[in-house]
């Protein structure tokens, strides 16, 4: 399947005048002028880097309202990083939710494995990274597939009717971690819901044969069967 891109290249740049330094005296979600200009010019990067597609799953972003400005490594665990480029990301909503919810998990399992309330790791690095350190470039310092330094097909494979695979154990948890094989249930539920959309049969099923590059012909014919069903259903 089309991925639309390996990694993010070259890093995009900060706008002129801008620096992370300065950046760094507001906080993520405050309304200062650089703060804004920085997430609107750098979304906007990186949706054309990345080929208008999410950094994990590959699906397309279809509106800017899709896309959401994701930190590889969360703000709250390294608040430092927060405005650091090469820690940004556009995602879709689900991979950006289902992320937080696994690093929470994780942490909270960590704490507890420590004995430390306040103990930070994350599972994306397999390093420590101390207070201060400059953000890592090098891919073994990630357990994790990173949009920046790894190609992504050299560790996960996409198959049509979204089922991910892995080459490696870096592939594997970043698939795992993310749950992306649950994403095949939900984008059969949007071609439904895409096909129901369609008034004529002509139509319905002209609109299913241009899913043929994402799905699997056998889950699209049993996807057109339910809506067949239902329709007729509705008229007797
Ligand atoms: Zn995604």
């Amino acid at each position: 399947m089309n991925i639309g891109f390996e990694r993010i290249n070259p890093v995009p740049l900060y706008l002129a005048g801008t620096t992370q330094a300065l950046l760094n005296a507001y906080t993520w979600t405050s309304k200062a002028r650089i703060v804004t200009d920085f997430k609107t010019e750098l979304k906007r990067n990186l949706r054309t880097c990345q080929f208008g597609r999410c950094c994990f799953c590959r699906r397309l972003l279809y509106d800017d309202y899709a896309a959401q400005l994701e930190h590889f490594v969360d703000k709250d665990s390294y608040p430092e990083h927060r405005f650091e480029i090469r820690n940004l990301a556009v995602s879709c909503g689900t991979c950006n939710v289902k992320k937080n919810g696994y690093f929470s998990k994780w942490m909270a399992g960590y704490r507890r494995l420590t004995n430390n309330p306040n103990a930070i790791r994350i599972p994306v690095f397999s390093i420590q990274l101390n207070s201060g350190a400059q953000f890592p470039t090098n891919s073994a310092d990630f357990r994790w597939v990173n949009p920046y330094v790894h190609n992504y097909s050299d560790h996960i494979a996409i198959a049509r009717g979204w089922v991910f695979t892995w080459h490696s154990p870096t592939g594997r948890r970043t698939v795992r971690g993310l749950r992306l094989n649950d994403l095949a249930e939900v984008e059969l539920r949007a071609l439904k819901e895409k096909l129901e959309m369609r008034g004529g049969m002509l139509s319905m099923l002209v609109a299913s044969m241009s899913e043929l590059e994402v799905h699997r012909a056998r889950d699209i014919a049993r996807v057109v069967a339910k809506v067949i069903t239902r329709r007729r259903n509705a008229r007797n």
